[in-house]
């Protein structure tokens, strides 16, 4: 099983500080990944979660609703650690409003995080790729609204139909420079982004009623897939969006 090792690899993980950022930080480097970890406002327990494994954190701080600190996080990565290895463009936001009533900032404010963020932290990691003559791993956090409309979510299923668009569009450009881009869609996973969903018991009945796991997802789910995408287990995989949903897709 030499091809899930990840020692001696440096990720690169945005939003890792809670959610499925932090438990794929934490994947991650029990793999063997030193981790950059890039959270906006507070690093969380992750840096602790990661030490725990016997790997390194590097804590670099960056607002991603704008692409002004893409270079400097990337910069960051390789002072801390010589090298950049894997990406995981985990960082989003959801803003839910009826499809008449959503407004222009709240549009712009998650594609620019969801989408345009994604795109330039990609272009700018690649580049260290490119410059390190290594290849690489990006893996793009997708969604079931990637594949499904949803209801009341307009600019967040434009900007995760627009990631799986841009992973396979990025996939194309950089295979042959051995750089893998891949995502995963997570389906309904039990974290802050779905608190809302959550808390509002019709809703939550629907919605576990329809998996055929018959629960929410966790963190913990998705630590296998992307230690797959971020491995040379995955290396001849392009494009692909992994849903990892308990089978809610296949219903
Ligand atoms: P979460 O707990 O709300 O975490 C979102 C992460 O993104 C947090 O670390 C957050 O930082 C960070 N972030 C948001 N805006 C940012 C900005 N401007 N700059 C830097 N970081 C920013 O939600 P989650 O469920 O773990 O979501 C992680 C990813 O999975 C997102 O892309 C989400 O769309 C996707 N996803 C989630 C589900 C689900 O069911 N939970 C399903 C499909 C896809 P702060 O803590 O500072 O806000």
């Amino acid at each position: 099983m030499n091809s899930f090792d990840l020692t001696g690899k440096v990720a690169i993980v945005t939003g890792s500080n809670t959610g499925l950022g932090a438990g794929m930080a934490v994947a991650l480097a029990m793999a063997g990944c030193d981790i950059v970890g890039v959270s906006r406002a507070d690093a969380g327990n992750t840096p602790a979660h990661v030490e725990a494994t016997g790997r390194r954190f590097a804590d670099v701080r960056a607002d991603l609703a704008s692409i002004a600190p893409v270079d400097d996080i990337v910069r960051a990565a390789v002072e801390a650690f010589g090298r950049v290895d894997v990406l995981v463009n985990n960082a989003g936001i959801i803003r839910r409003k009826d499809a008449l009533d959503f407004g222009e900032d709240d549009w712009d404010a998650i594609m620019d995080v969801n989408l345009k963020s994604v795109f330039f932290l990609s272009q700018a990691v690649a580049r260290q790729f490119v410059k390190q003559a290594s290849g690489g791993k990006i893996i793009n956090v997708a969604s079931m609204l990637s594949f499904q409309g949803g209801i009341r979510v307009a600019s967040y299923t434009a900007s995760k139909s627009g990631v799986l668009g841009l992973t396979r569009l990025l996939a194309n450009e950089w295979a042959a420079q051995g750089i893998n881009v891949n995502a995963i869609a997570p389906g309904y996973m039990a974290t802050a982004n779905t608190a809302a969903l959550r808390g509002n018991a019709q809703r939550n009945d629907e919605i576990v009623g329809r998996i055929p796991a018959g629960r929410w997802g966790t963190p913990a789910d998705i630590a296998g897939p992307v230690v797959f995408l971020a491995s040379s287990a995955s290396d001849y995989v392009h494009g692909h969006t992994l849903a990892v949903d308990g089978g809610w897709l296949a219903r």
